[in-house]
């Protein structure tokens, strides 16, 4: 029997890099999964690779932002699924600039997909995880939640505030055997830091100890760890992923 055999899981924003790795995991580890993106047609990209694993999927367009969609993803979900395990709230992303010129909107729009977004998918679920007695909860946060990153202030504050709402809401659900978790990547090869200039990747890639940037999958290793029954005396905990880097 795998590990996730009649689980069901959310993950966001799975429409490649690490939510694309999450969504995979899970999959292959027996999981029913619900992917999401901006688009429908970004989530179908991963629901078809899914769907080879023999297990079902069900691709929809959230914005997480809006807590009117991330209610509609959780109605949808215990629809078609019945029941929700796992919510992996990856959906990220960067509006890089140095404070002095960073405007309203590059704070604002970072703000709410990292961590309005973050809350408005747990706020929509918390009822039917009370209900079940059980679930698990793994947010998406970043090494520089803790040791800042210049140019990245609006990112930054958006992740340490990922690990204060993981927090508070591990100690509010606990009664109810809700574990809530949190995984911290270091510097992943995706899309997202692609777009980094080369200097900056070099300079970075000094930085952490074990001498190479992480894969997407190295990140959904821990999640699997933390969405498992393996995890399940292990709640409000921030587990690094990043070769280092937060030593
Ligand atoms: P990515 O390749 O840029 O992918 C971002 C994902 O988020 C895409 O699926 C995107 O969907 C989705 N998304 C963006 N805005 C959204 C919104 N408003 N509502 C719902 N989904 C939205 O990013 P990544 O590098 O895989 O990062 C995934 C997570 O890990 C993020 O939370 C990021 O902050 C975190 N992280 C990444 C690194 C790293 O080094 N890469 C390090 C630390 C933490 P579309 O395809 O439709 O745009």
């Amino acid at each position: 029997m795998a590990r996730f055999d009649d689980k069901s899981a959310i993950v966001t924003g799975a429409s490649r890099g690490i939510g694309r790795a999450i969504a995979l995991r899970l999959a292959r580890e027996g999981a029913n999964v619900v992917v999401t993106a901006t688009t429908l047609q970004n989530a179908e990209r991963t629901a078809a690779e899914i769907e080879k694993e023999g297990v079902r999927v069900l691709a929809l367009a959230v914005d997480v932002s809006d807590i009117t969609q991330a209610e509609g993803l959780i109605k949808k979900t215990v629809e078609e699924f019945s029941a929700i395990d796992i919510l992996v709230n990856n959906a990220g992303i960067t509006r890089d600039n140095l404070l002095i010129r960073m405007s309203q909107d590059q704070w604002d729009d970072v703000l709410s997909v990292n961590l309005k977004g973050t809350f408005n998918c747990i706020r929509a679920a918390t009822k039917t995880f009370m209900k079940q007695r059980r679930g698990k909860i793994i947010n998406i946060t970043s090494v520089v939640a803790v040791i800042g990153n210049a140019g990245q202030a609006n990112y930054c504050a958006s992740k340490a505030g990922v690990i204060g709402l993981t927090k508070s809401v591990a100690r509010e659900l606990a009664a109810r055997n809700i574990q809530v978790n949190a995984v911290a990547p270091g510097f992943i090869a995706t899309d997202m830091t692609d777009a980094l200039p080369e200097e900056v990747k070099e300079n970075l890639n000094n930085t952490i100890p074990l001498g190479k940037i992480g894969s997407p999958e190295d990140v959904a290793a821990g999640v699997s760890f933390l969405a498992s029954d393996n995890a399940d005396y292990v709640t409000g905990q921030i587990l690094s992923v990043d070769g280092g880097m937060a030593i």
